[in-house]
């Protein structure tokens, strides 16, 4: 029963942390979206290619958490939009109080939508609110279509659900019919995007979603 005290009050640290940081956000006028998914799904190259085709990225920053090094956020510095790089140090999700340092970096800098990348991990991201509008959860099809089943919490958090790598689908056995059938068991309010970050396909609407939240 102490372990479940103690997770009870980091979590409740967390969220009053996260509301602080909610308030700033709105403050500053900005979509702040958590990007979830497992490792090697596409988060970073979705955000790539966000800001190379939907016309937003002059207002683009974006804040990389990684367990260790910079390679993501040097993947977005070759685009020339602000982003902050937090290693975790072996830690598997980020929580409010890292995306709080990380966004005193980001202070006076010009952008109305900030991505944070979440670790690469279906599970705990789930539980730790960071002061975001949206979670949005990202599945390659090559993950295969039980990850809705296998990790409910994640997908019933989201608001979108971004299904990558679509163009993947032939040479796989596997259905996206049913991956967005099992996502919508857990979540029938899930907003779901077919897409493949390789060929554009399923960007445009992706890229209008994210307009429409911006109005
Ligand atoms: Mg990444
Ligand atoms: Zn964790």
């Amino acid at each position: 029963m102490g372990i479940i005290r103690i997770e009870r009050k980091v979590l409740e640290k967390n969220d009053a942390i996260a509301a602080d940081n909610k308030k700033q956000f709105k403050e500053k006028k900005l979509l702040v979206l958590n990007l979830l998914s497992s490792p090697g799904s596409g988060k970073t190259t979705l955000i790539e290619k966000t800001i190379t085709s939907c016309k937003l990225s002059k207002q683009i920053a974006v804040i990389e958490g990684d367990v260790q090094t910079d390679l993501d956020a040097e993947r977005i510095e070759k685009l020339n939009i602000p982003v902050v790089q937090i290693v975790t140090n072996g830690a598997c999700h980020l929580d409010a109080q890292l995306v709080r340092d990380a966004f005193q970096n980001l202070v006076g800098m010009n952008f109305s939508l900030l991505f944070i990348e979440n670790v690469g991990n279906l599970v705990c991201p789930a539980g730790y609110n960071l002061g975001e509008d949206h979670k949005v959860t990202i599945i390659s099809v090559t993950e295969g279509e039980d990850k809705p089943l296998k990790y409910p919490a994640v997908f019933r958090n989201s608001t979108a659900l971004v299904i990558n790598k679509i163009d993947l689908l032939p040479y796989l056995n596997v259905s996206l019919e049913k991956i967005k059938s099992n996502a919508s068991k857990i979540n029938p309010r899930l907003e779901i995007f077919e897409v493949s970050c390789v060929t554009g396909e399923g960007i445009e609407k992706w890229c209008n979603w994210l307009i429409s939240l911006m109005r």
